[in-house]
């Protein structure tokens, strides 16, 4: 019997056809800490210039609102079902009719209906009162702890936060509901600890608050998808793997967890290509994962990805949940 293969350099060796497509990456393996300012975290206290101010996010949040039904369309929504009631009681169709399927969705308006208090119930952007809610450090990367990243000539250190909330598609991220991200590129040795801890969010969603993590990176080689490989070469390999008694796609190919670089996972939806305003295919940034020590819950349970443009580290970067 043959041993199972276990690493991606087995594999790189077997195929050479796939080495164009290996990405170094570096895995982030977060546990809970009490990280200091000056080192790679995860929720942790940021490094964060003098003088310059707290970001804060001024975009609509959604949120739950009831609201009460009138009158008429109570009677509507109850006409319907003493209908209903009627046809499967003389044995005929349980369905509804196409009008009054309507009348109901138009009832409902994208949201559900609490038929005790006869309220509707739906997410709504709803604009955030008075300056903003201050946004949360999420993640601060040293360059020390991620070499191969593409790091903007004079900075070495990446940091990201975001607003806690959720919100529909965001200024320039189309098709992304989620928490709005805002990235920093930095030179520590310009900056110091602040003398004040960053603002706490009132009202901020839990799941969008991190434990205090530190961080153990390590490098790997990784993967594409099979959505982004060739597809010849995807079911070669896919077939030389499963002999050996692993599989690609969920053992080989791009590697879960917090990562920095690498390649993003298509598992929810097939392959969305993300091109800069620019035009250039934009890159895997950064990998936020759901579980773990951090204790974050993104898009069910999944991964916030963060990409970037290869070609200007400037541009606007997007965000794709999975
Ligand atoms: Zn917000
Ligand atoms: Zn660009």
């Amino acid at each position: 019997m043959t041993a199972p293969i276990a690493t991606v350099a087995e594999l790189l060796d077997a195929w050479p056809a796939l080495a164009p497509y290996a990405r170094t990456a570096t895995l982030l393996r977060p546990s809970a800490g009490r990280p200091s300012p000056y080192e790679s975290s995860i929720g942790g206290r940021l490094l964060w210039p003098e003088g310059e101010p707290w970001p804060r996010c001024r975009q609509p949040h959604l949120m739950y609102v009831r609201e009460k039904l009138t009158d008429n369309e109570r009677e509507a929504w109850r006409g319907i079902e003493r209908n209903r009631g009627r046809r499967r009681r003389s044995g005929g169709a349980h369905v509804m009719t196409a009008e009054e399927a309507e009348t109901q969705s138009r009832i409902m308006d994208g949201g559900s209906l609490d038929l005790v208090a006869w309220e509707r119930v739906r997410l709504v952007p709803r604009p955030v009162p008075g300056d903003g809610l201050p946004m949360v450090p999420v993640l601060q990367l040293c360059a020390r702890d991620a070499p191969t990243l593409d790091w903007p000539t004079g900075t070495d250190l990446l940091q990201l936060l975001w607003c806690p909330q959720d919100h529909a598609e965001p200024e320039g991220q189309p098709r992304y509901w989620g928490p709005v991200v805002e990235l920093r590129n930095r030179a520590s040795a310009e900056i110091g600890v602040p003398s004040t801890a960053p603002p706490v969010p009132g009202g901020a969603k839990e799941v969008y608050l991190p434990t205090p993590c530190r961080l153990s990176p390590v490098e790997v080689l990784d993967l594409p998808d099979q959505d982004e490989l060739p597809r010849e070469l995807h079911t070669a390999v896919e077939e030389w793997a499963g002999e050996r008694g692993t599989d690609y796609n969920q053992v080989l190919g791009c590697l879960p967890g917090w990562k920095a670089g690498g390649w993003p996972s298509w598992h929810l939806t097939d392959f969305i290509p993300l091109d800069c305003r620019c035009g250039a295919r934009m890159r895997l940034l950064l990998t936020l994962s759901s579980g773990g020590d951090p204790g974050l819950n993104v898009g069910r349970y999944g991964e916030l990805r963060v990409f970037r443009c290869p070609e200007n580290t400037d541009h606007p970067m997007r965000l794709n949940l999975q």
